[in-house]
């Protein structure tokens, strides 16, 4: 297995490109090296992209906020004015682990590892976040909720990588929430996560809103029924109903020993209208 840790978007791609058996990125670690312990991966190449300058940082672009794909949950905690911006996007990294790993773990390697129950995708998806992908027939950008197709199954080509997501520019009084169940209260994967972006007019109604639910399909859910359920409204009880109504109208969980398909279904509404509620009350004072 070769070990490469290029400085440059491009000599990564070329790499990867290069690579005729299987290649790997490699950012935090945290899930590729269980794999790699466990033999469920075994790649004759793996890129460390921890070296290019571009993936490790977070700045401000035409308004809203370029976060690079190896940048760690920790270091979006420490980031004030994005933790303001995006309070959802941040709380969910920061429900990755432990303290331990959210000093590794990235938004990237949560994104790509493929799977359904990754928290920081929900939030990510219902932030409209776009992801800039680089690879030998050099960059493109793709909505985070078009990059994972199924478990471990991503929309990348054959040499591409996620080299940064840019989190768009937001009105005044919008804001975020993310929220997830798991059946212990910290180190575990969500049975249910569902992720709420919304913005508010002066008067306190919702005049757009995202909402996105994780761990209840095959792939993380944009679901544009339940935002249309509460766009216009104030989030009263009618509306809350609506939401709940639709975020479970658009699950199809797995149903296993750590929430059965009824389960699932019945917490993806209760938290997407808790998530709401939060995203709603951020907004209004935001
Ligand atoms: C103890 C423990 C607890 C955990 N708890 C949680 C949890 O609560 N919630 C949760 O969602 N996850 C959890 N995880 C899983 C893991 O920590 C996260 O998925 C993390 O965000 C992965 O990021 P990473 O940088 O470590 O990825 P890596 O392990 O480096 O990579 C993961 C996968 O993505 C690929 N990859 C990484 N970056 C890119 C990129 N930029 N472009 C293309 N491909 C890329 C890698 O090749 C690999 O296949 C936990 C893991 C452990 C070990």
């Amino acid at each position: 297995m070769r070990y490469e840790a290029p400085e440059t978007v491009e000599s990564a791609a070329a790499l990867l490109a290069g690579e005729t058996g299987e290649a790997r990125i490699l950012a935090g670690g945290t899930d590729l090296l269980v794999q790699l312990r466990s033999d469920i991966v075994e790649p004759a190449l793996i890129v460390d992209i921890k070296k290019i300058r571009e993936t490790r940082t977070v700045t401000e672009d035409k308004g809203g906020w370029r976060i690079g794909a190896a940048v760690t949950g920790a270091e979006l905690k420490e980031h004030p004015r994005l933790k303001q911006a995006w309070p959802g996007v941040v709380e969910a990294a920061n429900l990755i682990g432990s303290t331990q790993i959210q000093g590794r773990a990235t938004l990237g390697g949560n994104l790509c590892n493929g799977s359904p129950a990754a928290d920081s995708v929900p939030a990510l998806i219902a932030a409209g976040a776009v992801a800039t992908l680089a690879g030998p027939k050099g960059r493109r950008d793709l909505p985070v909720e078009d990059v994972m197709l199924g478990p471990r199954k991503l929309a990348l080509g054959k040499g591409e990588f996620v080299v940064s997501f840019l989190l768009p520019p937001r009105p005044p009084r919008s804001s975020d929430a993310y929220l997830r169940f798991i059946p212990r209260t910290e180190m575990d994967i969500a049975v249910v996560g569902a992720g709420v972006s919304l913005t508010v007019d002066a008067a306190g109604a919702i005049t757009a809103a995202r909402v996105s639910l994780g761990a209840v399909a095959p792939r993380v859910l944009l679901v544009t029924e339940a935002a249309a359920a509460i766009v216009g409204s104030r989030l009263d009880r009618p509306a809350q109903d609506r939401l709940e109504a639709a975020a479970r109208a658009a699950c199809a969980p797995i149903d296993d020993k750590r929430g059965t398909t009824e389960f699932r279904i019945q917490v993806a509404g209760v938290l997407a209208r808790r998530a709401a509620l939060i995203a709603l009350d951020r907004a209004r004072s935001a």
